[in-house]
């Protein structure tokens, strides 16, 4: 067995893993201990990364069409690249370089969007290069350089050890970044003054930890913010030195922030004033570390609340001191290096400005191109808005899902078939977007590609091959080389001659050479003996953790820049015919649009459906109980999935998971509901907040499905389902095999040949093996296979009460002698009684809920769960939700 350190491939935490590999396959993941992210520890997304290398669905050979009529067919790579090569070459000679478009993505290394800049800007003369950053972080970029004169977060993930303050807002850390999560846990007990403040519409696990959760209207950040400072004015929290002598623009902030008091803007926040004061009292007395994530950024005036929240350090000297800084939460594993590269729409290489002309001499001279285009070009929903006009007419998506994860989805449907020519360069062959692609080149993927990646904190540390790439998959860097040198046969030789990594890495850095994140220093060497965090200039023997001790900014004065922008509510208030806000955000074991964690059965234990959480008077209101499918509709597209009760939402709000698309639900997904309105300077959409109306779906006709197989394989087979069908959830179930969920509903029973071709793919036909049950005139029929003992798949329709325990039959591989007589019942139980094992809540060591609530009635405190039933004692995940199980059983004893 071989051992190789690399790092996690989901969120921006960045936590090294030690990937465990045998005869050519992954086989084990486990935290690297010397990592500095994580110190060894690992959530459960990054805990079953083994188990979402080993799953099927990879694309293994490029496959192309030339005819959109017709199916892709696997060729060579030459015949791929060659033909991609034409396509390009024609459009740009037909339309010019603007023509084409390049979609990347913040998973991708550094090596591979650097050369994907390169590329576009510096050999196609094209700036149509933007990423799925641009959903994730792009107001955080540009909040940074409005005030700070830099995209440079100046803080790290120690200083959460030394602050006196943890300030999160927009973001639900204990479920996207669990990790650092658990590093404020340990925090909090090792300094039990330190205070936890929480903003957030919803009361998330995270809030659920805080000393003060301000439970904010939804986008009413910047006025509280304000609010905050206006407090701190009056109360003489400021440091009055710190402005005067760093600052500039103080006096049109204090002058705006003057009619921002707390009564005025509690009714505003929807929180108390007193609140508030209490925030502002405890930001001020520091150290204050702030952590924010989607909840400020994706937002119509993103910039806006990253900046006047950056505002409330200035003023308060909470900067560049250990625990104190504003540090944003990247979503996604490498962020921070496409944003190095300057692999956006807007940016140049190494944090150089696309409006400077010096800057972009520089880098025309750095890349040996006799210049590089000035006018930024389009970004992620510009780019697929001109596609679907015709300004656009060749995009190469990489490594990511736009026809999931972008809002409005019915524009980038249309988008993508409107589209001339549609590349794909991914690593799984059945995404959403997939079914677009005219051409689809297969790339490595996790733990199959050599490189760096930048997280959060500006640590880079390098990623290691463990196995060769399946099939004929590349590397991305080296698929980008290999078209540009067939696109400009003599230009793209010279331009990208790199036959390792290494080298992209080698030139990535001389374009750093004196900047602000100036990694001269680094090498792959260096960087195999440990990560270190930028600026590592040459001679450093350490990076540096904290920025703007000195309190000198890299702006044009050296001082920090106030941003004096007064607050503007949600681009898309609700009215009487959409009157819920909707927030979509993360769940904990999911990640983004599902492409890698949906093929993970044990992901789906946690939450196997998406599910709109609703306050019971928002139910109540409309009749409605929860378990009944709904109808969410908002003005451009609805969608229909179960309700649930919740009181993390208050009332006249609702909340949507952001992972299902089309692969996994009825429609296209959850930002079918979402509005492409973007925030004026960094162009991020406002994925956070739609206005939505709900309503019974009133679908008599049900079905569900169960089947043991290969999870990617199951779900590919009952796509025409998903189509067919007004509701519609599929998912996986198991620990030591994929078992297949699929739960429908419409309006009529569907065709009686769409249910027989599904049980001839499911071996649902077989009078040996399947036990079968049929009510014509009730439009009852029931059919359970059982091999060797064992249930292997079901499917019942018209009558469906047995999914649950059917379910946990099959998962736990219940020896099915004894319940064949139920099997076919109309019974939510089984004969034993028990009534399945519901939801999992502690995933590494499968422990269900009802068992947790069983212990926590019987008196259990957490010590005495972990203790006994153990959940809670592996990554460490649930341990915010064991928590608010006890304090639930607590307010109803
Ligand atoms: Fe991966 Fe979890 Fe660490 Fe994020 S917190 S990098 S998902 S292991």
């Amino acid at each position: 067995m071989s051992v190789v350190s690399s790092v996690c491939c989901y969120c921006g935490t960045g936590c090294g893993v030690l990937i465990e590999a045998e005869a050519g396959k992954i086989t084990g993941v486990r935290g690297d201990p010397a990592h500095p992210a994580n110190r060894g520890k690992l959530c459960t997304k990054g805990a079953t990364l083994h188990l979402s290398a080993a799953a099927s669905g990879r694309a293994l050979y490029p496959e192309m069409r030339t005819d959109k009529s017709l199916s892709r067919q696997r060729v060579g790579w030459d015949v791929a690249l060659d033909h991609v090569a034409g396509q390009f070459s024609r459009v740009i000679r037909e339309h010019g370089p603007d023509a084409v478009a390049f979609y990347i993505s913040g998973q991708l290394t550094t090596e591979a969007y650097y050369v994907f800049n390169k590329l576009a800007k510096g050999l196609i003369g094209t700036n149509n290069v933007d990423t799925n950053s641009r959903l994730c972080m792009s107001s955080a970029v540009a909040g940074y350089k409005a005030t700070l004169g830099a995209d440079s977060p100046p803080g790290c993930y120690d200083d959460i050890d030394h602050a006196g303050t943890i300030f999160i807002a927009g973001s639900n850390t204990a479920y996207a970044h669990p990790i650092l999560f658990r590093r404020i846990e340990a925090a909090r007990k090792a300094n039990p003054a330190m205070k936890l403040v929480v903003v957030d519409p919803r009361r998330t696990d995270t809030a659920a930890e805080a000393d003060l959760h301000l439970a904010i209207l939804p986008g009413t950040d910047v006025a509280l913010f304000h609010a905050m400072l206006n407090v701190m004015l009056w109360e003489e929290l400021i440091d009055r030195e710190a402005i005067a002598a760093h600052t500039e623009g103080w006096e049109a902030l204090r002058d705006l922030v003057r009619d921002y008091t707390p009564e005025k803007v509690a009714p505003i926040c929807g929180v108390a004033a007193a609140d508030i004061v209490q925030a502002a009292r405890w930001f001020a007395a520091g150290p204050t570390l702030s952590l924010y994530c989607q909840g400020l950024n994706q937002s119509s005036c993103g910039v806006d609340k990253n900046a006047v929240l950056i505002n409330l350090h200035l003023a308060s000297g909470q900067i560049g001191k250990p625990g104190a800084a504003p540090l944003s939460l990247t979503g996604q594993p490498n962020a921070m290096g496409g944003r190095e590269v300057g692999g956006l729409a807007n940016l140049m290489s190494a944090h150089r400005d696309m409006n400077n002309p010096e800057h972009r001499a520089e880098v025309a001279q750095l890349w040996g191109v006799d210049a590089v285009p000035a006018t930024p070009g389009k970004t992620a929903l510009e780019l697929f808005q001109a596609l679907k006009t015709g300004e656009i007419k060749a995009v190469w998506i990489a490594c990511t899902n736009p026809a999931q994860s972008l809002p409005d989805q019915n524009l980038v449907h249309q988008a993508l078939q409107a589209a001339e020519c549609v590349v794909l360069q991914e690593a799984f062959a059945d995404t959403e977007t997939a079914a677009y692609a005219d051409v689809l080149l297969p790339a490595a993927s996790w733990g199959e590609q050599d490189g760096t990646m930048t997280n959060s904190e500006r640590c880079v540390s390098r990623v290691h091959a463990a196995v060769p790439p399946p099939g004929e998959a590349r590397a991305d860097w080296e698929i980008v080389c290999d078209f540009a040198r067939r696109l400009m046969p003599g230009e793209g030789a010279r331009l990208f001659p790199y036959t390792r990594a290494e080298a992209v890495f080698d030139e990535h850095r001389e374009t750093t050479r004196g900047r602000d994140l100036d990694i001269a220093g680094l090498s792959y060497a260096s960087l195999d003996s440990g990560p270190q965090q930028w600026p590592f200039p040459e001679g450093a023997t350490t990076g540096k953790p904290r920025l703007y001790a000195d309190g000198i900014y890299p702006t044009a004065s050296g001082r920090a820049r106030f941003h004096a922008a007064p607050y503007k509510p949600v681009a898309e208030p609700i009215d009487a015919r959409f009157p819920l806000h909707l927030n979509t955000g993360r769940l904990r074991d999911q990640w983004h649009a599902m492409s890698r964690s949906g093929r993970v059965a044990r992901l789906f234990a946690h939450a196997d459906t998406p599910a709109l959480a609703m306050n019971a008077r928002d139910l109540e209101l409309r009749r409605l109980k929860a378990g009944d499918l709904v109808r969410v509709k908002s003005r451009r597209g609805e969608v229909i999935v179960v309700a649930e009760a919740s009181d993390s939402v208050r009332p006249g709000q609702c909340f949507l998971p952001m992972h299902w698309g089309a692969r996994f639900m009825g429609g296209r997904g959850i930002n079918a509901l979402t509005l492409p309105v973007f925030d004026a300077v960094s162009k991020q959409p406002e994925l956070k907040h739609a206005a939505v109306q709900v309503a019974k779906a009133v679908l008599p006709w049900r079905m569900v499905v169960l089947a043991v197989g290969d999870g990617a394989k199951l779900l590919d087979a009952v796509q025409p389902l998903l189509r067919a069908c007004d509701y519609a959830a599929a998912g996986l179930a198991g620990r030591e095999q994929d078992v297949l969920m699929l739960r429908l509903a419409h309006t009529q029973p569907l065709p009686e040949s769409l249910l027989a071709d599904l049980d001839a793919a499911l071996g649902l036909v077989d009078p040996l093996t399947v036990m079968h049950y049929e009510d014509r005139p009730r439009g009852i029929s029931k059919r359970v296979r059982v091999d060797g003992g064992k249930v292997t798949a079901a499917r019942l329709t018209g009558e469906t009460a047995a999914f649950d325990w059917l379910r946990d039959v099959i998962v736990e591989g219940v020896d099915a002698a004894s319940l064949r007589a139920w099997m076919l019942a109309p019974v939510a139980r089984p004969p034993a009684g028990g009534a399945g094992r519901g939801r999992i809540v502690c995933n590494c060591l499968n422990v269900a809920e009802p068992d947790i609530l069983v212990a926590i009635t019987a008196g259990a405190d957490l010590a005495t769960l972990q203790a006994t039933l153990k959940c809670g004692t592996e990554c460490g995940s649930c341990v915010p939700e064991l928590k608010r199980l006890l304090a639930g059983n607590r307010a109803a004893a």
